[in-house]
């Protein structure tokens, strides 16, 4: 950590209460000339820090800049070891890509604050105007193509519980959708590079619909509906915390090991769903029983139970007839 994150450390630590610059240091073994400074460059970076004579200073705002020298100010997981970007780009997942081809090692994050062309799953469109996080991870799971096939659910589960750290109360949407009150909050994107038995990489995208800058697509979700002063780079932070430990957890014991957690958060569980295929054909409706080892959607049907790989779920009744 460089002196600058000591002294944001320090001024969390704090909790808004004032410290003196001598106090500051002194315990980091600094110069009070090299302190001012130090707070100088994070006033610039957005934090929000009060200097009262005689007292000293005191972190009143955390930074909502998407920058990644703040959004590491917030990460604890040393599994995030490369974390830039931060301003608009066509797309993370194409940036992040090329960094994997290239041989970027897992740990890599390209961060966005804008994508001119977000992409969502088989070609749809993810709106990503200001306001919102965008970010692509490169992993490099020790695993094979066929053992991955869960990965999307785990990667859900993950920006789940980097929500509900904030006191917010996602659910999960078949596959890989992040609801929050019946809005989708996040979209999950994997792409990944194999040879027949070994993954060489995968590039894991998450879009989080934050403040709402701009209208969305009609569902849509915001963090900040729902968690007052939350700021985006913290939402990054606590997001790729949480994909380090559900992603860590995966490829040591299988998607076994967050079954439960997964299906805890699901809101189908035990209710009547429709599914559909990619193309919108229905291919069953009944009662949603849960997700097997694989990641499918195991459905009770009138003719038994049977697990689909893929297909969008809803509550709603089918709008075509069985
Ligand atoms: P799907 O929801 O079909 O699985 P994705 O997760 O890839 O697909 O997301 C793309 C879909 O999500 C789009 O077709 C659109 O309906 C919706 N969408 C696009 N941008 C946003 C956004 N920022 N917030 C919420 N929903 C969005």
């Amino acid at each position: 950590m460089s002196t600058r994150d000591d002294v944001l450390a320090s001024l969390r630590e704090a909790g808004g209460l004032p410290i003196s610059g001598e106090k500051l240091a002194r315990s980091l073994g600094v110069s009070r000339a090299a302190v001012s400074k130090h707070v100088a460059a994070l006033r610039a970076a957005g934090f929000d820090i009060h200097a009262a004579p005689g007292l000293g200073y005191a972190l009143l705002g955390e930074s909502d800049a998407l920058d990644p020298r703040v959004v590491r100010s917030h990460v604890r997981s040393p599994w995030w070891i490369d974390i830039r970007g931060g301003g608009e780009v066509v797309s993370t997942m194409d940036e992040a890509a090329r960094l994997a081809r290239g041989g970027a090692p897992a740990g890599t994050v390209v961060l966005a604050s804008r994508q001119t062309g977000g992409r969502g799953r088989l070609g749809r469109q993810w709106e990503s105007p200001e306001g919102g996080v965008y970010l692509s991870a490169i992993l490099r799971p020790q695993l094979s193509p066929a053992e991955i096939t869960p990965l999307p659910l785990v990667i859900s589960l993950g920006v789940a519980r980097g929500l509900a750290e904030f006191g917010a109360a996602p659910t999960l949407k078949w596959p890989n959708d992040v609801m929050l009150d019946d809005g989708k909050v996040a979209g999950i994107l994997l792409e990944m590079s194999a040879e027949a038995d070994r993954v060489s990489w995968v590039v894991v995208g998450v879009g989080l619909n934050v403040f709402a800058s701009a209208p969305l697509a009609p569902g849509a979700a915001y963090i900040a509906d729902v968690v007052p002063d939350v700021t985006r780079p913290h939402v990054a932070a606590e997001v790729l915390d949480a994909i380090a430990d559900v992603v860590d957890r995966f490829e040591r014991s299988g998607f076994a090991a967050l079954r439960d957690e997964y299906e805890s958060l699901l809101a189908a569980l035990g209710r009547e769903v429709t599914l559909t295929d990619v193309d919108g054909h229905l291919q069953a409706v009944g009662t949603a029983r849960g997700v097997d080892e694989a990641g499918r959607l195991v459905v009770a049907t009138a003719t038994g139970d049977a697990a689909f790989a893929s297909g969008d779920t809803s509550l709603r009744p089918p709008s075509v007839p069985i």
